[in-house]
């Protein structure tokens, strides 16, 4: 252990940073397992609490290592989380798994992990008694571990007063003793040829048990949802206003070792890949998704996210996309609406939003309403009679408007290739209906070029140079005739304002979240 003034020190520093720099964020001890020696945990409390740092704590340990006193010295030193390795409620797992007693303890009673997992429950009461905001986690697929255990440790978790808890799966590693005995409990690994260790098989299928309402996944899958909404029809990178390329869209039904090799390196690290697929039945689905996911992980693609989103039939005007990512599968299996993502390709949804009705829709596409006057007119009689501020306190946030670039003030945002789309042909655009301006292959400096080409070409055609119009974007490829799009950014100024408005509004979400570490900034 380092000493407890070598800890409280390294809490100074973080607690003078968030005073330099005006930002209280929450400080996670990262150890397995917090409490390990309760008097030690104990000096430490009180030693931090003692120095007043004002600090927000957070740490996960075991509920056979603490006590009321303990607690109560943890939550005077700032924790305000804590989080209990619970892994399984079957006291014959938690002793396969070596939890407790080690699987060969020669006395078979299992007192002792019936005990330990009494503790779990006494400990989240006392926990919770003490103001926390407690969780557990749980692993399934442990050893000897049964569908019918899986279903009785997630009815334990059930009956918790717990504020969320962690569904994971087992994940064995080279080293472990479970690596050398996985075989007999009919769990299956592989080492691919990067050496890093993948489990493909567990004794049964984890993912047939439903997840509980208070799964920390919900909130991942939920963040996938808004993260791919925001990146699927996106001029650029989210939020980020880093160089390098952030987003690249693979609208392809398969990840080529070509295609995962130049994102290896085009992609900067901590990017998002978004793969959409054509729609598919579902064992084409899974087919697809798991072959291409090692690929990505073979070419060491360097992406924090790498969400493949499924294309379901479309209905009418109504494009739907299932948004997968590993480790929120099991919400495209028992609730895909979490993951469901439907795209108008009118502008319905924001009719219906301006006159205060919600929609399912996520994005909706604004171009050809925009193009016919008398329709235009009549929405912007509708907005005059909207009370946009209400609204806003009323409603959800509106649909987001695809490729908003186009009618934004100030320059095409693509300009600076944070973010680009490849099709299946290998060729690369800014947006779906731009030209090419290069291949699979290329360098973010050549396609930069090129594009600035036909940003240039465009403007020449167009006579931007004598436009008194300096609020237009000059996009050179808005995807609907030119003299409509120019007629447009010079007239209709209060559209325009309006989906500036909107585009802002309906990212708030995903704003948000950029600001948590989720998104971070790789
Ligand atoms: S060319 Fe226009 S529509 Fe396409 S990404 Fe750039 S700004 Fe958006």
């Amino acid at each position: 252990m380092h000493s407890i003034e070598r800890v409280v020190a390294e809490l100074e520093y973080i607690a003078a940073h968030q005073r330099r720099t005006g930002k209280h964020y929450l400080v996670t001890i990262h150890d397995d397992t917090f409490t390990l020696l309760p008097t030690r945990a104990k000096a430490l409390c009180e030693l931090i609490a003692g120095r007043n740092l004002g600090l927000t704590l957070t740490c996960i340990t075991r509920a056979d290592a603490i006590d009321e006193e303990l607690l109560r010295l943890m939550r005077g030193a700032g924790f305000i989380n804590l989080s209990f390795g619970l892994e399984s409620a079957v006291p014959s797992v938690l002793r396969a798994a070596g939890k407790v007693r080690p699987p060969d303890w020669p006395n078979p009673d299992l007192e002792p992990e019936r005990r330990f997992v009494e503790q779990v429950r006494t400990g989240v009461i006392a926990a919770k008694k003490h103001g926390f905001s407690v969780g557990v986690s749980i692993i399934l697929g442990l050893p000897s571990e049964t569908v019918e255990d899986g279903a009785a440790t997630l009815r334990f978790v059930k009956e918790l007063p717990v504020d969320y808890y962690m569904h994971n799966f087992l994940w064995v590693f080279p080293g472990t003793p479970l690596w050398e005995t996985r075989d007999r409990y009919g769990i299956r690994c592989e080492v691919n040829p990067l050496g890093l260790p993948a489990t493909t098989e567990h004794a049964y299928d984890l993912t047939r048990l439903r997840p509980w309402p208070k799964c920390s996944l919900k909130e991942e899958a939920q963040f996938i949802r808004l993260l791919t909404t925001d990146s699927l029809y996106a001029c650029e990178a989210g939020s980020t206003r880093e160089k390098g390329i952030g987003v690249v869209v693979v609208n392809a039904p398969e990840l080529s070792a070509q295609m995962a090799g130049w994102l290896s390196v085009i992609l900067k690290i901590g990017g998002v890949v978004i793969q959409t697929y054509p729609s598919l039945n579902r064992s084409e689905q899974d087919l697809k998704v798991d072959s291409d996911r090692r690929v990505f992980t073979e070419y060491l693609v360097p992406a924090r996210y790498y969400v493949q989103v499924l294309r379901k039939p479309d209905i009418a005007v109504e494009e739907r996309w299932l948004a997968t990512f590993r480790g929120v599968d099991l919400y495209r299996r028992h609730k895909p609406k979490v993951l469901s993502i439907l795209s108008s390709k009118g502008p319905s949804p924001l009719l219906y939003w301006v006159n205060g009705v919600t929609t399912p829709y996520a994005l909706c596409e604004v171009s050809e309403y925009l193009e016919q006057p008398d329709e235009l007119t009549h929405f912007l009689g509708r907005m005059r009679e909207c009370d946009i501020e209400v609204r806003l306190q009323r409603m959800p946030v509106p649909p987001g408007v695809k490729y908003p670039g186009r009618w934004q003030k100030g320059r095409a945002p693509c300009l600076q290739l944070r973010r680009m789309e490849v099709d299946a042909q290998g060729k690369v655009r800014s947006c779906r209906h731009g030209e090419p301006i290069g291949t699979v292959g290329d360098t973010r400096k050549d396609l930069m070029q090129r594009l600035a080409g036909f940003v240039h070409d465009a403007e020449k055609r167009r006579g931007c140079a004598e436009c008194p119009n300096t609020h237009c974007p000059r996009c050179p490829f808005p995807g609907i005739n030119e003299q409509t799009y120019c007629g447009i950014m010079t007239k209709q100024y209060r559209a325009l304002r309006f989906l500036d408005f909107i585009g802002l509004y309906s990212r708030l979400p995903i704003i948000l979240e950029s600001q948590s570490e989720r998104v971070g900034s790789g």
